[in-house]
C-alpha cells in the first residue's frame, strides 16, 4: 500500500475562437467575464472553455490525474478540494478510491450536499484516486474495474455548430465522409424548429445514419411527446433530455407515450439519482458524465443500468480529455456500452495537451491500455494549469 501524501486542484482555462455550441445569436451578449446565456436551454456558458484538474500524489511517487467541471465558478469547486476534502484523502490508499468517495459523500450528507459543486469535486478526486491506483498496480482502471470487454467504442458526432440549417447539413456530410455515421443535433440552436433539423439531416445523411436529437430539457411531457412523435418518422435515433430534470414523473410519462428511446443521465451525480428514474420506467439510454460522477459512480451507475437492460452512451463535455479518458476506459469494463459522445470542437483541439493513448477516428475510439486512465497531460498543459 502507498498513501496519498498530496491532494491539489488547479484551473485550467483554454481559449476558443467560437463559442461551444457555435457563435452567440440574436439577443445572446455576453458579460465581462464572457459569461453568457444560451437563449434555447436558458443555460449559463462561457466564451472560452475552462475545466478543473486536481492531481494526487502517493508516497511511492505515483501521480494520479482527475477532472471535473469548471466552467463556472471553479473555485467554488477548486476550495471544497483544498478546504475539505484533500485532507481527508491524504493518508488514504487510492486502491480504496471507492470507499474513499463514500466516506467523503457521508461528511456532507446531513447538510444535503448530494449534488452540485460538491460532488464535483468528489468527481474529480476519484478520478485521480483510481488514476493512481492504476499506476501503482501497474493495470489500468478497466483491468482494476474486472477487464476490458470491448476494444474500440464506436462514437456519435455530437453537436453541429454551424449558423444554418443548411451549414449544419453540409457540416454532417463532411463527417461522414470521414466514417462517422451517428449524430446528435442540438434543438437549442435548430432555429427552424427540431422535424425540420431531423427531416433535413435524414435526406442528406440517408436511411443508414443514426441521428438523435437533445432536446435540452426544454419541453413540457405534452408538447415533448409531441415533438418527438413527429420526429419519428424519420426514425429517430433517440430523443435526449426532453423535459426538465426535476420532473421525473413526467420523464416516464414520455418514455411510456413514444416509440423512441428516452436518453439521459449527463446532470447526475450518483446511483441515487439514477435509480429515482429507472424505477419509474423513464430511462431506455443511459449517459452519465464522467466528470459529474468520477469512476466510482459512473461503474455503480452502468451496472445498475446493464442489470435492468439499459444501454450505456457516455456524455462528452468540455475538458482536457483526462475525464473523457477516464469515461472511456471504464466504459470498456462496462458490459452494457454501445458507445460514446464525440465532442469534435473540444476532442480535436486537445491534442498536444495530453499524451497520445486517446484516439477517434472513423468513428470509434480508442484509449490506451497503459497504467491509470491510459493518458497523462502533457508538459504543455501543466505549464498551463492554474494553482487554486
Ligand atoms: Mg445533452
Amino acid at each position: 500500500m502507498s498513501r496519498v501524501v498530496k491532494v491539489e486542484p488547479f484551473i485550467l482555462t483554454i481559449g476558443r475562437d467560437t463559442p461551444y455550441l457555435g457563435a452567440l445569436r440574436k439577443g445572446e451578449e455576453k458579460n465581462e467575464k464572457g459569461y453568457f446565456v444560451r437563449k434555447g436551454n436558458k443555460t449559463v456558458y462561457l466564451d472560452k472553455d475552462r475545466t478543473v484538474l486536481v492531481r494526487v500524489e502517493t508516497e511511492s511517487g505515483a501521480v494520479g490525474w482527475g477532472e471535473t467541471y469548471g466552467l463556472v465558478a471553479p473555485r467554488a469547486t477548486t476550495e471544497i478540494i483544498s478546504d475539505l476534502v484533500a485532507d481527508f484523502v491524504v493518508g488514504r490508499d487510492p486502491a480504496d478510491a471507492a470507499g474513499i468517495h463514500d466516506f467523503l459523500y457521508d461528511l456532507m450528507r446531513v447538510r444535503g450536499y448530494s449534488g452540485g459543486f460538491y460532488l464535483d469535486a468528489l468527481a474529480a478526486v476519484d478520478i485521480a484516486l483510481w488514476d493512481a491506483a492504476g499506476k501503482e498496480a501497474g493495470k489500468s482502471v478497466a483491468d482494476l474495474l474486472g477487464g476490458r470487454l470491448h476494444d474500440t467504442v464506436p462514437c456519435y458526432v455530437s453537436g453541429l455548430p454551424k449558423p444554418t440549417l443548411e451549414e449544419r447539413v453540409a457540416f454532417a456530410l463532411e463527417w461522414q465522409a470521414k466514417g462517422y455515421n451517428s449524430f446528435k443535433f442540438a434543438a437549442t440552436v435548430a432555429d427552424d424548429g427540431n422535424v425540420k433539423e431531423m427531416s433535413e439531416l435524414r435526406a442528406a445523411l440517408g436511411a443508414d445514419a443514426k441521428i438523435s436529437c437533445d432536446m435540452h430539457w426544454a419541453h413540457t411531457p405534452e408538447s415533448a411527446i409531441e415533438n418527438i412523435q413527429a420526429m419519428q418518422p424519420y426514425d429517430l435515433w433517440f430523443a435526449e433530455a426532453p423535459i426538465v430534470t426535476e420532473d421525473m414523473p413526467g420523464l416516464a410519462k414520455i418514455a411510456q407515450a413514444v416509440d423512441t428511446p428516452i436518453a439521459v443521465g449527463e446532470e447526475w451525480r450518483t446511483l441515487y439519482d439514477a435509480n429515482y428514474r429507472f424505477d419509474l420506467n423513464a430511462v431506455h439510454i443511459v449517459q452519465p458524465e464522467m466528470g459529474h460522477t468520477g469512476i466510482t459512480e459512473f461503474a455503480r451507475i452502468a451496472r445498475e443500468a446493464h442489470s435492468r437492460g439499459i444501454p450505456l452512451l457516455p456524455h462528452a463535455t468540455i475538458g482536457s480529455g483526462i475525464f473523457l479518458a477516464a469515461s472511456l476506459q471504464t466504459g470498456l469494463a462496462m458490459e452494457g456500452l454501445i458507445g460514446h459522445e464525440f465532442q469534435h470542437s473540444i476532442f480535436n483541439r486537445n491534442t498536444g495537451l495530453i499524451t497520445d493513448g486517446l484516439k477517434c477516428s472513423e468513428g470509434a475510439y480508442t484509449v490506451a491500455d497503459s497504467p491509470g486512465i491510459g493518458i497523462e497531460p502533457t508538459e504543455d498543459l501543466i505549464s498551463q494549469l492554474e494553482p487554486a
